[in-house]
């Protein structure tokens, strides 16, 4: 039998996060799983953040899907991120006892409201990549690009699909050569398309992450795109790796702008992509904590040289935390 304990919370934006959202909360909540049976009792912990200006089911009607039993692959991904914490906890071991080096890129949501002074700063700190979400004010971002591509950085611009293909040509011809050259990636550029995603492609390498639901996959003849973003929130992880083996692609691993439990599990979920896969995993993103007030959580979470260190204990951590929530029980069907 599987029961299910939540415990809502919400994350207190610092400045807007995207193109599609102006600062408001966002909210989600932990879930306690457990699988009770004959031979075994395993709990796990799993986080489930809801975008829903991006079409996730709010907290509220998740817990409704849940009485109801309807399923739904966002929260098919909480199930096993958690079963998989159970197994760790069960078996008396963290999911980061054998780590791995995985860098992270340095998040900036919002060109108008960074420091530009601090990107030598991030240099210094062991920072090789910046990500920067695009697509509302091209003189700050443009701005950033030059400084952070001065200064030796990487670049990943996300756009979150608010462009158009003319659009986002128009916007790569006035970037210069220096920030050109700099470039790993973008993201979403525009809402998937073949056509212009493989046009796309001819200018940039193209990163494809919230549009992934959208692409034919089972009827392509070429790649769509040259990374794909894997969000363990959001996506199955064996579907992603087989689909990125067929077509080449590079993988990227992310946390989902979530609790730091999700964002424990990302980097959990990546370093063993990493030990398995290599050099066809990228760095990846998970240092998004700095975007929203600090919380008990996220004070347990350390950053050296672009890294993120998780919280100590079983599976992926935040024992005692998350021992003494005051979880509240769902009725299933
Ligand atoms: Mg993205």
């Amino acid at each position: 039998m599987i029961s299910f304990s939540y415990f809502p919370y919400s994350l207190t934006p610092l400045g807007s996060l995207n193109a599609n959202s102006k600062g408001e909360g966002n909210s989600g909540a932990l879930f306690k799983i457990s699988w009770n049976s004959e031979n075994a009792n395993l709990t796990g912990y799993a986080d489930f953040h809801s975008w829903s200006q991006f079409g996730d089911a709010t907290i509220q009607d998740q817990i409704k899907n849940i009485e109801l039993g309807i399923k739904n692959p966002h929260f098919e991904q909480t199930i096993w991120l958690a079963h998989r914490d159970a197994l760790a906890r069960s078996q008396k071991r963290s999911l980061f006892q054998h780590p791995v080096q995985i860098r992270s890129n340095y998040l900036v949501s919002d060109a108008d409201n960074f420091e530009l002074a601090t990107l030598g700063d991030l240099k210094q700190a062991g920072f090789k990549t910046l990500k920067l979400k695009v697509g509302r004010n091209f003189k700050s971002e443009i701005a950033a690009m030059n400084e952070a591509a001065s200064a030796g950085l990487r670049l990943r611009l996300d756009f979150n699909a608010s462009s158009t293909l003319p659009l986002f040509l128009n916007y790569l011809n006035q970037l210069e050569p220096l920030i050109l050259d700099q470039i790993e990636y973008i993201e979403d550029p525009f809402p998937f398309d073949l056509k212009d995603w493989q046009e796309a492609r001819k200018f940039a390498k193209i990163a494809l992450d919230n549009e992934y639901d959208k692409v034919p996959w089972a009827d392509l003849t070429k790649a769509p795109c040259d990374v794909l973003i894997l969000k363990p929130a959001k996506l199955n992880i064996q579907n992603t790796m087989e689909i990125a083996s067929r077509w080449n692609l590079k993988v990227a691993v992310t946390n989902y702008m979530d609790h730091p439990v999700g964002t424990a599990h990302a980097l959990s979920v990546a370093m063993e992509l990493r030990k398995q896969y290599r050099d066809m995993i990228l760095d990846g993103g998970f240092l998004t904590q700095h975007l929203y007030k600090a919380d008990l959580f996220s004070e347990q979470l350390t950053v050296r040289n672009s890294e993120l260190f998780p919280a100590a204990g079983l599976g992926i951590g935040f024992d005692q935390l998350l021992e003494t929530l005051p979880w509240l029980q769902i009725k299933s069907p």
